[in-house]
């Protein structure tokens, strides 16, 4: 896309010099749609809930209140509606967060404390799915990391692995460590991902199953976020998935660039 401006220069008398001016607009112009996309879909999406919510709330107020069957059947409706536009308004501001706030605050860590301390938070979620979770580290690692960034990472990922996984499913969570490198890898054997959804599943509000998804509680802005912090850490995110066997999800970030290795 060409955006053109045309000057015209008198260099004398008789004399008119005239300047066409191209410019390629292309990349401004999809950045205007993406953002045009983005509060559109912003839009949809909190629409929803907040519908339900007016709706089931009105209802009850014009009587239904009475009926104690459709009292507690409705009030549930508009609470999980309420946690859905929560999780969706937290996931607008990360969001909006990391675009205005992309520097590192960096802090050692020692990579297996920290990964132990966080999945202790996942424990309600886990046995409500008897879901086991296994985490393997092969060296004591101390890095040099954006906790904050870190964590909402690793905790969007090990969230997906209970979300698309089967009752009594597992989840490994392991940390890797090389020369120049070291990478957390989070792995289930749960639904799995088709080759031709994988990359698409980084866009944002991108589902596969979308009732599937919302019933979880799922905006389809999760792994978004989580591709946008992986960037401002310097790292990188890849996925390996299988459809009916799993996915793995690694986060590899250098070292030198952000982190120090120190081997304990
Ligand atoms: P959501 O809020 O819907 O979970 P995400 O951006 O986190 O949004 O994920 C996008 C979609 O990718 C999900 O709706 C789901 O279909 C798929 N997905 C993400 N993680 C996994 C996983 N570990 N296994 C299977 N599918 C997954």
């Amino acid at each position: 896309i060409v955006d053109a401006h045309v000057v015209y220069v008198p260099v004398s008398k008789h004399r008119l010099l005239v300047m066409v001016l191209l410019y390629d607009i292309t990349e401004l112009k999809e950045i205007e749609r993406m953002q045009l996309d983005f509060v559109s879909n912003v839009s949809h999406e909190l629409k929803t809930p907040i519908t339900a919510i007016t709706g089931f709330s009105e209802t009850l107020l014009q009587g239904a209140m009475e009926d104690k069957k459709a009292l507690a059947e409705f009030l549930a409706i508009i609470h999980k509606e309420s946690l859905k536009l929560t999780d969706l308004v937290e996931d607008i501001l990360s969001l909006a967060r990391i675009d205005a706030n992309t520097e590192l605050n960096l802090k050692e860590i020692n990579l297996r404390e920290y990964l132990t301390e966080l999945l202790k938070t996942f424990k309600p979620q886990l046995e409500k799915k008897k879901i086991k979770v296994f985490l393997e580290i092969t060296e004591t690692a101390v890095v040099s990391m954006d906790q904050n960034k870190l964590r909402h990472v690793i905790d969007n990922l090990i969230q997906n692995a209970i979300k698309y996984n089967n009752f009594q499913g597992k989840v490994w969570v392991s940390g890797t460590l090389t020369e120049t490198s070291w990478s957390i890898s989070v792995r289930d054997n749960g639904y799995g991902i088709s080759q031709d959804k994988q990359e698409r599943i980084f866009e944002r509000f991108y589902r596969i199953d979308t009732s599937r998804s919302r019933d979880n509680g799922g905006t389809g802005l999760g792994l978004s976020v989580v591709k946008e912090y992986v960037a401002a850490m310097n790292g990188e995110i890849s996925l390996e998935s299988q459809v009916g066997v799993g996915s793995k999800f690694t986060v590899k970030f250098p070292i030198g660039l952000n982190a120090q290795k120190k081997i304990l």
